[in-house]
């Protein structure tokens, strides 16, 4: 289905929960949130029927983000029921990796294709700074059986913070010359806990290019495998791949295939878009499949032309990244 702008919006991202077991400090509060309650959430047959009406207009692909989606009771049940959506020919998810490792095979086995993890640090003690609880090694074990299963491509998601993690560039880019990993750096945006972040802490992909680039010459990489936004390159000897993803700096709203859909079941056209469509209204209102469709039909049609993130800093989002799905 192609939008306003002639964009083929063709990918899907739900968040399935808004929980999460970790409290990245750049996403959530120490506190955690207030979590929606069983009755305010899609239960997995509302999200299995909206994703096969989703497949009608045009929705090929679809990533299961969070919160953290592995925290979501029956999780393997819903890939299940989506890898027999015709139609629906690349389903991933986006973890922390957490709980990852014990469920790889089941996960698989259901249809995940692809996951995408993501790891801020290569050191233990700042892994247990930035996400407040959480063991680095339960994310090395994850990716490493990710490998192990084949589950290539294997992507890992590092947001570099000034700071904090901007001396581990390098690290980062030596994991992708050593394993058959592709490592992406994405750009820090204004949507989490903006009473802690500030915009001077972004590192913008060029100047981590300028980094990676003073010690290893990166070749443009085409054909790694993904819907999303990232510009992937190659080092001389690399197993895996680097790549960058700035919606800060360069933002691709131009190219952008994707609508959104929360674990309270609003869709959105794009992340930072405050307009939502309420599917669990309807549903709750009985809507039949083809009412259904119109809805996502409003969505794709009312996506913005792009984001307005630049503008972003110092206001407090009523909706973060957590609950949107990042
Ligand atoms: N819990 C899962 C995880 O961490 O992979 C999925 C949800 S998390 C919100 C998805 C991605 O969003 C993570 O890679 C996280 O680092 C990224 N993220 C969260 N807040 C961000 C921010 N303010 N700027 C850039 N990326 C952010
Ligand atoms: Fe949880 Fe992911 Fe946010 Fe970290 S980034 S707190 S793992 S939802």
């Amino acid at each position: 289905m192609v939008d306003s702008y002639g964009r083929d919006i063709n990918y899907l991202r739900i968040s399935v929960t808004d929980r999460c077991n970790l409290r990245c400090r750049y996403c959530m509060p120490e506190e955690g949130v207030k979590n929606l309650g069983h009755g305010q959430i899609l239960s997995l047959e509302d999200f299995a029927r909206l994703v096969r009406i989703a497949g009608r207009v045009g929705i090929k692909k679809v990533r299961l983000t969070g919160g953290e989606p592995l925290v979501r009771k029956n999780v393997v049940k819903l890939i299940e029921y989506i890898n027999m959506v015709p139609g629906i020919d690349d389903l991933a998810i986006t973890t922390n990796g957490i709980l990852f490792a014990d469920q790889a095979e089941e996960l698989k086995k259901a249809g995940l294709k692809r996951v995408n993890f993501s790891m801020d640090t290569l050191e233990d003690s700042k892994f247990r700074y930035i996400t407040r609880r959480g063991q680095l090694e339960e994310v090395k074990r994850a990716v490493a059986r990710a490998l192990d299963l084949d589950m290539h491509p294997v992507k890992i998601n590092t947001v570099i913070i000034r700071g904090f993690n901007d001396d581990e560039v390098l690290d980062f880019a030596r994991l992708a010359i050593r394993y058959p990993l592709h490592i992406r750096f994405i750009e820090f945006m204004p949507v989490g806990d903006l009473l802690f972040w500030n915009k001077e802490r972004m590192m913008s992909s060029g100047e981590i290019m300028d980094v990676i680039g003073g010690t290893y010459p990166l070749y443009p990489e085409k054909g790694i495998i993904g819907n999303g936004p990232a510009k992937y390159y190659h080092i001389d000897g690399g197993a895996g791949s680097v790549g960058f993803i700035s919606p800060m700096s360069n933002h691709f709203c131009a190219e952008c295939n994707r609508i959104r859909m929360t674990a309270d079941g609003k869709l959105r056209g794009c992340l930072y878009d405050k307009k939502e469509i309420d599917l669990k209204q309807a549903l709750a209102n009985g809507a039949t499949d083809e009412d259904l469709q119109q809805l996502f039909l409003k969505a794709i049609a009312r996506k913005p032309a792009r984001h307005n993130m630049n503008q972003g800093w110092g206001a407090q989002n009523r909706r973060k990244m957590y609950q949107i799905g990042g």
